[in-house]
């Protein structure tokens, strides 16, 4: 384990082989059924996907603005010792992040989504396995770019010949307010979107429905990135987290954990679950991840 003042250690080059051992370690930390661990291959669809020990985030629902809450709604201010960064993941494998900038420091993420700025923010390079990315706003953390280049790579690997995954905006370099955004200001949030059934390639996010949507290969890459255990919220639809409720419950998942997970079935407004409701989200999904190890004491 690492510490919260150590520095962060340079990462090895990442590796097909080293990425797959952090996911293999990624599910063994985070398993219910314990059957890929030990170093035995995944199954083809690893059982982290489906059955995952889910343990979100401690969150601070005032703490956290939700695309499409009112502007200017009233918020309760924090105490100065509730203002610091999410404390550091417990698992330090992290896939070194691909970034197609040059070489520099770690990034920082300062602030709030809806109000912050990202230092030495990493790009998100415009294609990678698994993913295609069309939003010149390119930009997050180091730790979110490796996750979800990482958790894009898993899908393929599940789904060999897949068509990529849709990913809309990061942030800005040196994040900062977003045209179109109210968040996406300091490098933690992404849009990414569904995949679409009969791999359907898709040119941008498109609606989704029950009619459209493939809900077994869309949860793949949203179970992956809830498996690093530093997701804070999944904004979706409400209407599609039905399905993606109903699918996992099919796959035998508990009813703890899908409450853990969902908002649905207590309502849209519900302050209850990872994946929460925010309007405009039917054609894809928005992440917003924790602090990580480098982010500064601002980080919220
Ligand atoms: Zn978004």
């Amino acid at each position: 384990m690492t510490g919260v003042s150590d520095p962060r250690p340079t990462p090895p080059h990442p590796t097909t082989r080293s990425l797959r051992d952090v996911g293999a370690r990624l599910g063994c930390a985070l398993l219910v059924l314990a059957t890929a661990c030990g170093g035995a291959e995944p199954a083809r669809r690893p059982a982290y996907v489906s059955r995952m020990v889910f343990a979100p985030p401690e969150v601070d629902d005032n703490a956290v603005e939700l695309p499409g809450a009112r502007r200017g709604s009233p918020r309760r201010a924090r105490p100065p010792s509730a203002r610091r960064a999410q404390p550091p993941p417990s698992d330090p494998e992290i896939p070194a992040p691909p970034c197609a900038n040059a070489p520099k420091p770690p990034s920082q993420s300062h602030g709030r989504a809806t109000g912050g700025r990202l230092e030495d923010g990493c790009l998100l390079p415009r294609r990678g396995r698994g993913y295609v990315r069309r939003n010149r706003a390119g930009y997050g953390t180091d730790d979110m770019v490796a996750f979800v280049a990482w958790a894009a790579g898993e899908v393929a690997r599940i789904y060999p010949k897949t068509a990529p995954v849709v990913v809309g905006a990061l942030a800005r370099p040196g994040g900062g307010k977003l045209r179109g955004h109210r968040s996406h200001q300091n490098g933690r949030d992404v849009d990414i979107g569904y995949f679409a059934s009969n791999n359907r390639a898709l040119p941008h996010f498109r609606r989704m429905h029950h009619g459209n949507i493939d809900v077994a290969k869309s949860w793949s890459l949203i179970g992956a990135l809830l498996a690093t255990g530093r997701v804070q919220y999944v904004f979706m639809d409400y209407e599609l987290q039905v399905l993606f409720y109903r699918y996992l419950e099919d796959e035998g998942l508990d009813a703890t954990t899908l409450g853990q997970i969902f908002q649905y079935p207590a309502g849209r407004r519900a302050r209850r679950g990872v994946v929460r409701h925010a309007k405009g989200h039917a054609d894809h999904f928005h992440v917003r991840f924790t602090c990580g190890r480098s982010d500064p004491h601002g980080c919220q």
